[in-house]
This record gives C-alpha cells, sequence and structure tokens, in this order.
C-alpha cells in the first residue's frame, strides 16, 4: 500500500514515521523545503522524545519531499495532517486542510482514501470530499475519513504506537476497510462510526481535559483562599476511578496548539447553531484568567518589577517540547517587561522558538544557575526535570531575594520550608515570609 502524508509537524510527522516502523512505506510531503531537507538528512525539524531516532530507524521506507504532485499521483491512502489554527473570531482556520484537499483532487490518478487527520469541526470531513470530487482531474473514486488524533507533545511517539484508541469515521466501508488494513499492526481498539461523529470525539475529548484542568485550577484557586492543599485535595480525588488521577495538576492553565483553539472553535461551533456551550465556555474563561497568576502573584511582594531582575525558568507550554504556541510565557514575558523588569531565561530545548520571537530584551542564559543570580524574583513556568531536581539551596544561594513563584508545583513543601525561601505556588499555602526567608 502507497501512504501519504501532507504535513510534517508535530502530528503528520509522527504519524509518517510510525506508520514506517510499522512496516508501511510512507512519503512525507510539506511546503517548508527547510523541513524537508532537514528530515532528507535523517533529522528531525521539531523536538520529540524519541521521533529521531525513529526515524533514523525508519529511512529506508520513508521518504520526504515537496513534491505534492508526485507524492499524490498514485497513493492508495493520504493522510491529511496540517495545521487548522485559530482564527480571529475563535473558528478554525481550514485554509491548509482545503489547499491539501485541492493539491489531491487535480494529482491523483488512482482511487484513493483520503484520511483527515487534522483537528476539523464538524461537518468538515464532508465539505472535504465535495471539494474535492467537484476539482477532480481524473475520472477516480475518492473516499474520505475522518482519523482524529490523540497524541500529546513530548509523549507523541509512545502515544501513537500504544494509542489507547483508532477513532475512525467513514461513510463508506471501503474506506474502514482500508483504514483497518493500514492499522493492522496496531495493537489498539478500533472505534468505527460516522464522519461526524469521529469529529466530535476529537472536539469532545479534548475540551473535556481542558476543562478537567480549568476545573482543578478553579478549586487551586478557592484552596488558597480557604486554606486547603490542593495537591492533597487532587490526590484523594484521584482514588475515585469515575475521576480518575490524571489531568489534576493545579497549575497555570493550559496552553499548546490544541486545547486554547479547540475549546474555542468547539463553542464557535455551537453559537454558529444558537446553541451556547456553558461548560465549555467557562474552561475558557477560568484558563485566561489563570495564565496571569504568576504575575499577578509577584504584586504581593513588588509593587512593580520596574528595575527588577527577573527568572523564568522553563518557555514552552509543557516539558518534552520545543513547541512555544499559546504557552503562557508568551503573555506573562512581555507583562514584566512592560512592568520595567530585566527578564533572564531558561529553557532546555525552547529558547532557540523563543528567541525568534523575542530576539531582543531577553537574556538567554545556558544554565539554571546562571539564569537565578542575582535576581529578585524567580518565576517557573515549565516543570522540566532540571527544575524539579534542582538543589532547593541554589534558589537561596545565588538570588538577589529568594523568592520562587512557582507556576507548576514543582516542589513539596516541607523541602521548601527547610530551604529558607518564599516559596508561593498553586493551590497550596505560602512558605516563608520575606523576614524569615532572609534570616
Ligand atoms: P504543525 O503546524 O506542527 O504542522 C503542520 C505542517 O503542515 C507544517 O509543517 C506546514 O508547513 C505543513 N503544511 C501546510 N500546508 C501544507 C500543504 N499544502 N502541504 C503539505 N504540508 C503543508 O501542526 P500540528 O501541531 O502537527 O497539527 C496538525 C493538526 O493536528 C491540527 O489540526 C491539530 O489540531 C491536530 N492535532 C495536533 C496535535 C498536537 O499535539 N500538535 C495533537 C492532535 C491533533
Amino acid at each position: 500500500m502507497k501512504i501519504a502524508v501532507a504535513g510534517t509537524g508535530y502530528v503528520g510527522l509522527v504519524t509518517g514515521v510510525c506508520l514506517a516502523e510499522k512496516g508501511q512505506l510512507v512519503t512525507c510531503v510539506d511546503v517548508d523545503y527547510k523541513k524537508i531537507s532537514l528530515l532528507n538528512s535523517g533529522r528531525s525539524p521539531i523536538y520529540e522524545p524519541g521521533l529521531e531516532e525513529l526515524l533514523e530507524n525508519n529511512m529506508s521506507r520513508l521518504h520526504f519531499t515537496t513534491n505534492y504532485q508526485l507524492a499524490y499521483r498514485d497513493a492508495d491512502v493520504i493522510f491529511i495532517g496540517v495545521g487548522t489554527p485559530e482564527k480571529q473570531d475563535g473558528s478554525a482556520n481550514l485554509s491548509y486542510v482545503y489547499e491539501v484537499a485541492e493539491q489531491i483532487a487535480l494529482n491523483i490518478e488512482n482511487d484513493c482514501v483520503v484520511v483527515v487527520k487534522s483537528t476539523v469541526p464538524i461537518g468538515t470531513n464532508d465539505k472535504i470530499e465535495a471539494l474535492i470530487k467537484s476539482k477532480l482531474a481524473h475520472n477516480v473514486n475518492v473516499y474520505v475519513a475522518s482519523n482524529p488524533e490523540f497524541l500529546a507533545q513530548g509523549t507523541a511517539i509512545r502515544d501513537t504506537l500504544h494509542t489507547s484508541r483508532i477513532v475512525i469515521g467513514v461513510e463508506q466501508k471501503y474506506a474502514g476497510n482500508v483504514l483497518t488494513e493500514v492499522y493492522k499492526n496496531f495493537d489498539a481498539p478500533i472505534v468505527m462510526t460516522n464522519r461526524k461523529s469521529a469529529e466530535m470525539i476529537k472536539y469532545a475529548s479534548n475540551d473535556f481535559l481542558a476543562l478537567k484542568i480549568s476545573f482543578i485550577n478553579e478549586i487551586a484557586n478557592l484552596c488558597e483562599i480557604i486554606g486547603a492543599d490542593i495537591e492533597d485535595v487532587a490526590h484523594g480525588m484521584g482514588f475515585d476511578d469515575r475521576i480518575g488521577n490524571r489531568f489534576l495538576n493545579a497549575g497555570i492553565g493550559y496552553g499548546g496548539s490544541c486545547f486554547p483553539k479547540d475549546t474555542k472553535a468547539l463553542h464557535w461551533l455551537a453559537n454558529f447553531h444558537d446553541y451556547e456551550l456553558k461548560t465549555v465556555k467557562a474552561a475558557i474563561d477560568v484558563n485566561e484568567n489563570q495564565k496571569l497568576k504568576l504575575f499577578k502573584k509577584s504584586r504581593k511582594y513588588y509593587e512593580s518589577l520596574k528595575g527588577l531582575n527577573v527568572a523564568v525558568l522553563g518557555l514552552t507550554f509543557k516539558p518534552g517540547t520545543d513547541d512555544l504556541r499559546e504557552a503562557p510565557t508568551l503573555v506573562n514575558i512581555p507583562l514584566m517587561i512592560e512592568d520595567g523588569a530585566n527578564v533572564k531565561a531558561w529553557d532546555p530545548v525552547g529558547m532557540k522558538n523563543f528567541k525568534k520571537l523575542h530576539p531582543e530584551g531577553i537574556n538567554y542564559c545556558n544554565s539554571i544557575e546562571e539564569t537565578l543570580r542575582d535576581t529578585d524574583v524567580c518565576f517557573i513556568f515549565t516543570e522540566w526535570d532540571e527544575v524539579k531536581d534542582i538543589d532547593l539551596g541554589t534558589f537561596s544561594k545565588v538570588m538577589r531575594y529568594p523568592i520562587v513563584i512557582d507556576g507548576r508545583n514543582c516542589y513539596d513543601l516541607a523541602s521548601v520550608k527547610k530551604a529558607g525561601i518564599i516559596y508561593d505556588s498553586i493551590g497550596r499555602e505560602t512558605i516563608n515570609s520575606l523576614e524569615t526567608a532572609l534570616v
């Protein structure tokens, strides 16, 4: 079977490489020439644990090209894995998906199953099929199937090779059979539905997880006010298997390329159909507030950050990725700079991308210690292992004032108490006052 994948981003590339790992011959297509030449040299354009090794092991079954005409011409199956970013009004921008659909229509010369892996609003697969059929250059049969992706960045390879489920939404049995064949070497339950249900499974799953995060963050905010401890609360809740113990980590909200846009897109779609998704709207609103939580907390210690040296540990929206899309740092660091702070920042893999967005005005450091040196406050935005494993004595040893405002609850309170720093985290008691920390 000849498989082509449109898009070599986090989803397209991981899909292509994992299909090759399972024995398929895959041609990965992208419009970005730089990405393709990097991939042809066996290197990955994105940081994703395990990806480069898998890429290297499967180079014989993988082909990378910008020549979509050739890639689609005689493909049996074409996956669409291009971006569907958020538009100004919150709806999904489908222009990349439609562009690929048109390229497919104009170039396929064989019967073909087009598989939509990109996250698209309910009803989009129908539109893609109509578009392709209206523009076909050759007399061939095309079947469109929805096959949403559930991988999480940072664990994308594991999530794909050992996926919890494979959702296939089809209107024709043939397309379902072809996809079952494509996934025959994956050990996962197949959920076969119609296309709209498959599209909805993706949005409902992401929006539910976003809601879970916003819920625990609100409970954390209340814990801070009334003196409960969110870590204990979440631990206690997690034993109930109706709730589960995952996605109960309080913090500064969700970011990344999916939850923010997928909550807004579903809310937009519901509104479009004159229905208000109140729970999803609440998740979005809570998250917007939560993003600024660390900056707001700093006001407890300083009237403003003017003239202060500020350390930022972690730039990416979560550990294990170099992706900055919707990372809380993107709004917080400009606020700090506007407030007059001298910002020093560190991230093990995200600095290169952050520098592209903010080449000036931030002192990028090579180590955590260098970042903390002579600073008046430290903000933790990403729970990288290097941050979690730091010797807590370092804060008081190298900072000018050891005030640590932690958006990811990296440390246990007993250890922090001993370290003599002021430690302000999410949904927990603040440890030490300025006076006790400095004696
Ligand atoms: P991405 O931005 O990382 O990658 C998209 C790629 O598509 C880019 O490399 C771009 O150059 C390429 N592209 C654009 N137009 C093209 C064309 N005409 N032909 C070939 N390539 C083209 O996006 P992503 O994060 O991989 O997300 C892709 C889709 O998957 C989105 O709909 C997203 O919501 C969904 N998704 C993402 C994740 C995730 O964690 N990133 C998880 C599940 C689902």
